[in-house]
Formats: C-alpha cells, sequence, structure tokens
C-alpha cells in the first residue's frame, strides 16, 4: 500500500497523527495549526481523483510541499475501480461514501501504522459537506477503533490559497471525480453543445 515515505519528524512524547491529504494547497493551514501540538504524517489516498493526469499533479504538489516542510509521507494505492464501486447508482448521493472510502482507508493506515488517531484535511473546503464528514468520520472510528479528530479548518481556507498561490502549486478546478469535473465545466459545455445536442428519450 505505501509506497513513498519522507523520514522527517522528531516524534519525542507528541501524539502521532495521520492526517489524509486531498491536495497540497489543503494541507498548508492543518499543517500550520496541528503541527504545533502533534507529530503528523500525511496520508494521500485519493482514487476518487480523475483522471490519472491530475491524480499525478496533485501529488507531485503534495509530496513537494512535505519535502519543503520537512513532513512524512505516505500514499496508498491509487485503486480507482473502489471509488467507482463505492459511487455506482449513489451519483447523487456520492460524495458520503466517496468520505467513507477515504477515512476508512485512511483509519487502517493508522492503526497498522500505529498512530494515535486520524484526521483529514478536507474539513478546510467550505465546499465539503462538514456534518457528514463529521459523522462519517466518527463512524469509521467507531469501526476500526481509531480516533477520529474533526476540526473545523474552514477559516484557514482563505489563507491555505493565497500562499498556495504564492508558492505557485496546483490549484484544481474542481474536486476531484469526473463528476464534479463535468459540474466545473457543465455551461461550457451546453454553450458548446447548445442546438445541437440531440436527446434521443432513453
Ligand atoms: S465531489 Fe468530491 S467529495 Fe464528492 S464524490 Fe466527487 S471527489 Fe468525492
Amino acid at each position: 500500500m505505501i509506497y513513498c515515505r519522507y523520514p522527517s519528524i522528531k516524534v519525542l512524547d507528541l501524539r502521532k497523527l495521520l492526517i489524509h491529504a486531498c491536495c497540497g494547497p489543503c494541507l498548508i493551514y492543518p499543517n500550520r495549526v496541528l503541527r504545533e501540538n502533534s507529530a503528523i504524517t500525511v496520508f494521500f489516498f485519493n482514487p476518487n481523483i480523475h483522471p490519472s493526469v491530475e491524480y499525478a499533479r496533485r501529488l507531485e504538489t503534495l509530496s513537494s510541499y512535505c519535502r519543503n516542510e520537512r513532513l512524512a509521507l505516505l500514499v496508498g494505492e491509487y485503486r480507482m475501480e473502489e471509488y467507482f464501486r463505492a459511487v455506482t447508482f449513489h451519483e447523487n448521493d456520492r460524495c458520503r461514501n466517496c468520505y467513507r472510502l477515504r477515512l476508512t482507508e485512511t483509519a487502517c493506515a493508522a492503526a497498522n501504522e500505529g498512530y494515535d488517531a486520524f484526521t483529514t484535511t478536507l474539513t478546510v473546503s467550505p465546499y465539503q459537506d462538514h456534518e457528514a464528514l463529521q459523522e462519517i468520520g466518527e463512524e469509521v472510528a467507531e469501526s476500526t477503533g481509531m480516533p477520529f479528530e474533526y476540526h473545523d479548518f474552514r477559516k484557514g481556507f482563505r489563507q491555505s490559497q493565497e500562499t498556495a498561490a504564492e508558492i505557485g502549486m496546483h490549484r484544481q478546478a474542481y474536486c476531484g471525480c469526473v463528476f464534479s469535473e463535468r459540474e466545473r465545466y457543465e455551461k461550457k459545455l451546453s454553450r458548446l453543445t447548445g442546438d445541437a445536442l440531440v436527446r434521443t428519450g432513453r
């Protein structure tokens, strides 16, 4: 499961926290806050990201940020089939299944690697469903025995985005999955198809 690691932290007696990161920019603010009282390791597990070239860009950006910040980084496998299995026939409620998939893998990795708790950078974004993230994080904690920490990092969203722009990080234009990519470009697509769109009625 793990193919990449930057050794970095001096653990001392700090609690060991595994932080699921969806991308580099979203890690900036949680890193600033959490490293004050935790030995943090970053975990990249995002089989939802589409296409592979976008996945590679986000991972590359995150890796370079972790290297500069002397943060340990673990990377899960890119098992995109699992994402599609989790959301098929649940497309309208897909985010909950997407959260569950990523948080469960993070909790399992935290348990296997001897961490004290896990959390996620998803809570930086005001565009994510915080109620669902908290509820699913707690469900996963219950089923895996690995404590989940919910942090409302939304107040650091702007700061993270500004820093990311200043240091030239890749900032994605959509949440991650193919559905969110379609939503992002929906208006443009409908302008392009316009009257030429053929509906078959199926
Ligand atoms: S919109 Fe984002 S959170 Fe929702 S399913 Fe897609 S990638 Fe996952």
